[in-house]
């Protein structure tokens, strides 16, 4: 990787301002986990250290462009003083308003100012030029180091970046090492495991995953479309009748690349989505008239791990099943257990395949969970990301 990092920039008595993800799930008043704001503590520490003072700016939830107490990050700015008992955190209560710039023009060697929820702006979204140069006059150096938005093109994640010296922090730098390093230069049997709901979302990156890996297994929501195309009976489950033809396309893709295209050969059904009462293991690919799949299968479970098994690399995306409801969770543990036994590197994309992971205690057995669902993906499938993209390369 050729990107500038924190480490190539001179910080010393200069205001950085740096693009963080501290979009934490807040329930009744409380952060019920704060790994996004933790995870973003090694820049926020090394610029600390190195005499910088520190402006930090992320989003909250989805205020749709204007102020709304319900995602302030005052919250997060009081989990960030107990992060840093050593070092003066203060809150900004505007983007880039008058307290916001005051504050900012204040700022002394050591001190750390979070400005409030950029979404509180309807200009951070569409990469406003005014905006951008508003956040730009509160610093004088940028670091990006929100690898959860790095797939985005905002005013916070890459307009601003043209407009002063610039770096990636040690977030995003770890991020693309371990992910890139697996994609670009697999060891192999390489496996990628995709699930979730939405065949659409993913019709990218299997196309681009059928180049490179040797193994694809399809399980979650979207595998019914795939069995729909191959002729099975899929009953009420979820199917996306306009990527029908997509699927099939895909599927003659896997063959003639000669990829193990592995897809569901039971499941788990129910009479809806919300009775977990009434479910049976189905007996072979099809799914009755009154049922939809919402987990895959017991046999399903062995055909995966045992492929999963001789991996060296896998990476993975999307629940397997339903997997909110414990009923229909037992796909998603199982293979999440099966990743831990890997003799190789495994990547978990962020999202629901990194919650499993994270609720079942085993993220420590995995090599990687990445912290950004959407930019994972697109690393998966071999894309450039706007906000790492717009940073200088190293000279
Ligand atoms: P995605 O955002 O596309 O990764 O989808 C994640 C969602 O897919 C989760 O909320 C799961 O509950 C859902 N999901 C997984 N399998 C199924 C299924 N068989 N039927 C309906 N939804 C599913």
């Amino acid at each position: 990787m050729n990107k500038r990092t924190v480490k190539d920039i001179d910080v010393y008595d200069k205001k950085v301002l740096v693009r963080v993800d501290f979009n934490v799930p807040i329930v009744d008043g409380k952060i019920t986990d704060d790994n996004r704001i933790v995870e973003a503590m090694q820049t926020i520490n090394y610029l600390l250290e190195k005499g910088a003072s520190v402006i930090l700016m992320s989003h909250l939830g989805r205020p749709e462009g204007k102020p709304d107490p319900k995602y302030s990050l005052k919250l997060v700015s009081e989990r960030l003083q107990e992060l840093l008992p050593n070092n003066k955190v203060i809150m900004a209560t505007d983007v880039t308003g008058k307290d916001a710039k005051a504050k900012a023009k204040d700022l002394k060697m050591g001190e750390v100012l979070l400005l409030e929820n950029l979404r509180f702006d309807a200009r951070e979204e569409e990469n406003d030029k005014d905006f951008c140069k508003e956040l730009a006059d509160l610093a004088e150096v940028y670091v990006n180091d929100a690898f959860g938005t790095a797939h985005r093109k905002h005013a916070s994640t890459y307009g601003v970046a043209k407009l002063l010296p610039n770096a990636i922090g040690f977030l995003i730098e770890k991020e693309l090492n371990i992910i890139c390093g697996a994609i670009e230069n697999p060891k192999r049997p390489f496996v990628g495991i995709l699930g979730g709901a939405k065949v659409a979302d993913k019709i990218g990156i299997i196309d681009s995953l059928l180049n490179t890996v040797d193994t694809l297994i399809i399980g979650g929501g979207m595998a019914y479309t795939f069995m729909y195309a191959l002729g099975y009976k899929v009953g009420k489950s979820l199917l996306d009748q306009e990527n029908v033809e997509t699927a099939k396309q895909l599927i003659n893709k896997a063959n003639e690349k000669g990829v193990n295209f592995l897809l569901p050969v039971d499941y788990v059904v129910t009479p809806s989505i919300d009775d977990t009462t009434n479910y049976k293991n189905t007996k072979d690919q099809n799914v009755d008239d009154d049922y939809m799949g919402v987990d895959i299968g017991k046999k399903s479970i062995k055909l995966f791990a045992k492929a999963i098994k001789k991996a060296h690399t896998v990476i993975w995306n999307g629940p397997l099943g339903v997997f909110e409801k414990k009923e229909f969770a037992v796909g998603t543990y199982a293979i999440a257990k099966q990743l831990t036994k890997v003799k190789g590197t495994t990547i978990i994309g962020g999202g629901d395949s990194a919650s499993a992971v994270i609720n079942m205690g085993l993220a420590n057995k995995m090599t990687h969970i990445s912290t950004g669902g959407g930019a994972s993906l697109k690393l998966f499938e071999g894309k450039v990301l706007p906000g790492v993209d717009v940073i200088d390369n190293l000279a």
